[in-house]
């Protein structure tokens, strides 16, 4: 994160000491969960500059106890397929830190989800949630279940034999989960149905990003790929351009991606390309919004079928070769580790002029070091993409007041939100010295937040 060793003084070189400490455990007690490091390192280097100036966080050993869930909850998923054959998956719930609020974070069906990455997730969550401003905890879950390909009435037995077993865990008042990637608004609405028949009561706040007939909230669909545009719009304005005229690259076509689109456009951007797992389509006069919309949400079809429709689009089997069509600024919006050194510098040497992560943790931290290197703009996931979770909270308010907010009224929610975000990681990175580096300002911000809440309840 740019933090050279030869520039630290006596103090910086005392927190880095410490920090390299609790990471080398942190390793050892976890060795082969390779995402989870990741994610904790890159939080852990930023967390330097706080530590050398306000070392109490160091003296109430917060970076240990932070770093260790309150608990992980792994179950067995067992269900019957259309040829009457029982599956068995593994479910995952990761309770982590609830100091502010109930645990929350979304349920991931993938067949990569496994422990390294629920923790990694429910960890950025954290910092996430403390960020937005509301009082959510952080959490996360999923499962190795593989959605492609499955009938609905497959879906449906899994997702309600996943639940079975996680609504002993969960609560309006203890941990809300909510969609990630492979869960929509289909897959929620199958796990609240049967959370409704095992409590035998009405808890509309136990789960977010639920339909509009059942206690779900407008703009909660839209809102984490608006959510990181207006907070790039923010990050963008300060270096004096803008959405409108320039060259925009989305990667994945999926909730967050499509409305990442959508928002972009509306702004005056030609977004020229975007993928799916299999690869990615190139349209130089720009992507039809409602085309990608239809196949890929309506549909449910492969992203190489837009070319079908629109032959002047080009489609490239493999979805990593993105990253080096020429571009003022890239979302990636797909998964972890999607952009690494390799495709960032591809992105730097073709004048990319901003970076906004509207996945979890889609560069890896080489990718992120050459962006800052290399003066491009970043706004990291953990502050560009809260958008969603704190649409859910906003959710959950309208659910406990039984109200229903209109869409204009949650967009502008939404949109101060984002804006509160962002001076938030700003302010942070200049107290601490490292003014503009939005990386190490939403970690700290984040991260004091929620130690602050730790000291004061004590030991517990
Ligand atoms: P989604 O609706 O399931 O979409 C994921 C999209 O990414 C799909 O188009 C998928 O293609 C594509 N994809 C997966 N791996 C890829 C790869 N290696 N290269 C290119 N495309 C790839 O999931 P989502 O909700 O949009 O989530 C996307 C990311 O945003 C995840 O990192 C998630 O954790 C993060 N996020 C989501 C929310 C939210 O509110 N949904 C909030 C915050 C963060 P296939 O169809 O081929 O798999």
């Amino acid at each position: 994160m740019l933090l050279t060793t030869e520039k630290l003084d006596p103090q910086m070189l005392s927190a880095k000491q410490y920090v390299d400490d609790v990471y080398e455990k942190v390793v050892k007690r976890d060795p082969h969960k390779k995402e989870f490091h990741q994610a904790v390192r890159e939080i852990f280097n930023s967390l330097i500059p706080l530590f050398a100036k306000e070392p109490c966080y160091m003296e109430h050993s917060i970076l240990e106890r932070i770093v260790e869930p309150d608990r992980i909850i792994s179950f067995r998923v067992p269900w019957v397929d259309d040829n009457g054959r029982t599956q068995v998956n593994r479910g995952y719930r990761v309770q982590f830190n609830n100091t502010i609020g109930p645990y929350k974070g979304g349920i991931r069906f993938h067949p990569t989800v496994n422990s390294s990455i629920v923790k990694f997730l429910g960890f950025e969550q954290i910092f996430k949630n403390a960020l937005t401003g509301q009082p959510i905890g952080g959490g996360k879950g999923g499962s190795d279940f593989d959605p492609k390909g499955k009938s609905n009435g497959e879906i449906m037995r899994f997702t309600q034999s996943f639940m079975s077993e996680l609504a002993r865990h969960i609560g309006p008042d203890i941990d809300v989960p909510a969609g990630d990637i492979g869960v929509g608004a289909r897959e929620i609405g199958y796990m609240f149905g049967q959370y409704k028949k095992l409590k035998g009561s009405y808890e509309a706040g136990v789960l977010t990003g639920k339909g509009l007939e059942y206690g779900g909230s407008l703009g909660r669909k839209e809102a984490t790929g608006y959510g990181v545009v207006y907070f790039v719009q923010e990050m963008i304005k300060d270096q004096g351009f803008d959405f409108s005229g320039s060259t925009v690259i989305v990667s994945g076509s999926g909730n967050v991606s499509i409305y990442a689109i959508e928002k972009a456009q509306q702004l005056g951007a030609n977004v020229v390309a975007c993928s799916d797992s299999n690869g990615y389509i190139y349209d130089k006069n720009g992507i039809k919004f409602e085309t990608v919309k239809r196949l890929k949400e309506v549909e449910g079809k492969r992203i190489k079928e837009y070319v079908l429709e629109h032959p002047e689009a080009e489609y490239v089997e493999g979805s990593s070769g993105i990253w080096s069509i020429p571009c003022d600024i890239a979302l990636p919006c797909a998964t972890q580790n999607e952009i690494d050194e390799t495709s960032a510098k591809i992105l730097v040497a073709n004048g990319v002029k901003a970076i906004g992560e509207g996945a979890n943790m889609p560069s890896t931290l080489e990718a992120i070091d050459v962006f800052l290197e290399g003066n491009v703009l970043f706004a990291p996931g953990k502050a560009a993409n809260a958008g969603g979770v704190a649409v859910s909270a906003l959710e959950m308010a309208q659910n406990s007041m039984r109200l229903s907010w209109t869409f204009e009224e949650v967009d502008k929610k939404l949109h101060e939100i984002m804006h509160n975000i962002y001076m938030r990681s700003m302010n942070a990175a200049e107290d601490y010295g490292y003014p503009g580096n939005l990386v190490i300002g939403s970690n700290i911000a984040g991260f004091k937040k929620v130690a602050d809440a730790m000291i004061a309840q004590g030991v517990i």
